[in-house]
């Protein structure tokens, strides 16, 4: 399959990963849209959030929980932070392999755009 972010898991293709574990890669967005961008994805190819099945309700939980621990690993706990999932085009997705956008470091407008 010709995915992106599976070539990244595989490191097929180079990121600047944060944290690695058997079910999630973390790595810095290339074009990133706050001081902090970082993206969380399955391991496992899911193409949007509408794929999620019964199956993956642990690996959603341990995604929130990689995130939590991002954001005080990386010190941007105490301010804030904000999670998205684009799902379609419609929303803005681009990339067909479920990502979570982790955003801190500014100020954050809503509604978002
Ligand atoms: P989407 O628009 O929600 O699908 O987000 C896709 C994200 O992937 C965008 O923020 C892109 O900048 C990012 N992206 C695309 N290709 C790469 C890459 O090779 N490395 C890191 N981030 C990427």
């Amino acid at each position: 399959m010709d995915c992106i972010f599976c070539k990244i898991v595989k490191k097929e293709i180079p990121s600047k990963v944060v944290y690695e574990d058997e079910k999630v890669v973390a790595f810095h967005d290339i074009n990133p849209q706050a001081p902090y961008h970082i993206l969380v994805i399955p391991k496992k190819h899911l193409s949007t959030l509408l794929d999620l099945t019964e199956e993956d309700k642990d690996l959603i939980g341990h995604i929130y929980l990689v995130i939590n621990r991002l954001a005080k690993d990386l010190g941007f706990a105490e301010r804030g932070y904000r999670v998205v999932v684009n799902c379609k085009e419609e929303a803005g997705q681009t990339v067909f392999h479920l990502h979570f956008h982790l955003l801190a470091g500014r100020t954050m407008g809503w509604p978002p755009g």
